[in-house]
């Protein structure tokens, strides 16, 4: 395993120089030098011109064959389906007609057979139920061991999972053990006319959108924040097959015990599930400006969210924050008041149905994705606005 320079090929053009990642050639004579900084990650290869430069690295065997149709793995919490299953199943089901296979889901806990005919409502045509007291509550050994027996059993090659806190901690695990690629966060998939799943996520802080494939290994395994899909519209005449499983376990499989579920309590309309959200951001100037956020929030019985920039400042709690650090919303009604438009705070929020901009620059980004802009002062447009809804 290594990577040499065919030293009578080279002509010292500097090619590689520009290309390697990792400053890690220099042109010595005439001829490219490869120093320890290297990687190995054939940027250079790739671009020299001569072939004057040859990588041998030993690549784990191709694992590719052999795997058909998009499986989603739905999660519950006591018994009621999390809403990102079903936004999953809405764009699983768009990916399966894209290659023209079947969308299966997989749903573990206990006490669930009657979210069954809901899955398949949804676009499932397949639903793998693992009902079992042992899976009641979501413990990372049990449903790490049962979902990779059953993927290896199951072979799909596509395999979607919400970005949630459960999400998050399950997928890696069952993708090490699968020996496969995941892509974290995604904010859009597809798959090329190869099939292959384009998997988008911001990358490099947020300053771009990589797309992302897994060409050698299955499944393709991609997480998907809440919300970053809408929900399909139930077809309640719908027919799917249900397999129910009886899940493998020793005890050995599991070597952590749940001893206590403590719920986070939270007095305030949970920003992720509002219909209506009123943001704040720095062009409110001060932690006691919020009151007129909180004030038009209240008249139209939303939720208060928070650019980066209001948090950072210590304005209001990170709970608030709308944006690819933060929460993606996907309300009725988003209303930015004194917010740019970053980047990095639309990919939390470019999906409300309704966006409504208050910006005293016309310039500002954020009207290049309103629905509605009004250019002007928040402090007179806010409070103008709170009395007219509350006469209404
Ligand atoms: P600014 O960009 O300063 O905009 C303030 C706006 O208020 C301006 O457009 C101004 O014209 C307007 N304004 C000022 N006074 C008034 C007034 N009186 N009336 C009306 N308008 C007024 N940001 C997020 O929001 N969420 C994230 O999750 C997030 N994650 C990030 C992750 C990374 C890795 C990085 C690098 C950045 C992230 N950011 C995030 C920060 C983001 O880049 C921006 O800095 C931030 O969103 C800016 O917040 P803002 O729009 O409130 O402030």
């Amino acid at each position: 395993m290594g990577i040499y320079v065919i030293t009578e090929e080279c002509s010292g053009c500097q090619e590689c120089v520009q290309a390697c990642p990792m400053g890690a050639i220099e042109i010595v004579e005439d001829v490219a030098v490869i120093g320890d900084a290297c990687n190995l990650c054939g940027a250079c290869v790739d671009v020299c011109p001569f072939e004057a430069i040859k990588i041998e690295v030993e690549r784990k065997k191709a694992k590719a064959e052999g795997y058909k149709g998009v499986w989603v793995i739905s999660e519950q919490r006591e018994g009621k389906l999390m809403g990102v299953s079903l936004e999953l199943l809405g764009e699983g089901r768009r990916l399966a007609k894209k290659l023209g296979v079947d969308l299966s889901t997989v749903l573990l806990g206990s006490g669930l057979n009657h979210l069954a005919e809901e899955l398949i409502s949804a676009g499932a045509d397949r639903v793998y139920l693992a009902d079992d007291l042992v899976l009641k509550d979501y413990q990372g050994d049990a449903y790490t061991k049962v979902l990779s027996d059953l993927v290896e059993e199951g072979r799909p090659e596509i395999m979607l999972m919400g970005a949630t806190m459960i999400g998050r901690a399950w997928a890696p695990r069952v993708a090490a053990r699968l020996e496969t690629g995941l892509t974290a966060d995604c904010t859009a998939l597809d798959v090329d006319e190869e099939g292959r799943l384009l998997q988008t996520r911001p990358a490099l802080g947020g300053n771009i959108m990589a797309t992302i494939i897994c060409p050698n290994h299955r499944p393709q395994m991609a997480t998907v924040r809440p919300k970053v899909f809408k929900k399909p519209d139930l077809d309640l005449t719908r027919k799917g097959e249900v397999v129910k499983l009886q899940p493998r376990l020793k005890k050995a499989d599991i070597k952590s015990r749940i001893l206590e579920i403590v719920k986070e309590v939270k007095g305030e309309i949970n920003i992720a599930e509002a219909d209506i959200i009123v943001s704040g951001g720095r062009g409110l100037g001060g932690p006691e400006n919020f009151k007129l956020v909180e004030e038009l929030a209240a008249a139209l019985g939303g939720a208060v969210g928070a650019s980066r920039a209001a948090v950072d400042a210590g304005w209001i709690s990170s709970y608030h924050q709308v944006g690819q650090t933060g929460k993606t919303v996907s309300p009725k009604l988003y209303i930015a008041c004194g917010i740019s438009g970053a980047i990095q705070h639309l990919a939390g929020m470019q999906s409300s149905d309704c966006i409504v901009a208050i910006n005293r620059d016309p310039a500002a980004p954020i009207f290049d994705i309103a629905t509605y802009g009004i250019v002007g002062d928040l402090f007179e447009v806010l409070p103008l606005l709170t009395t007219k809804l509350k006469e209404a």
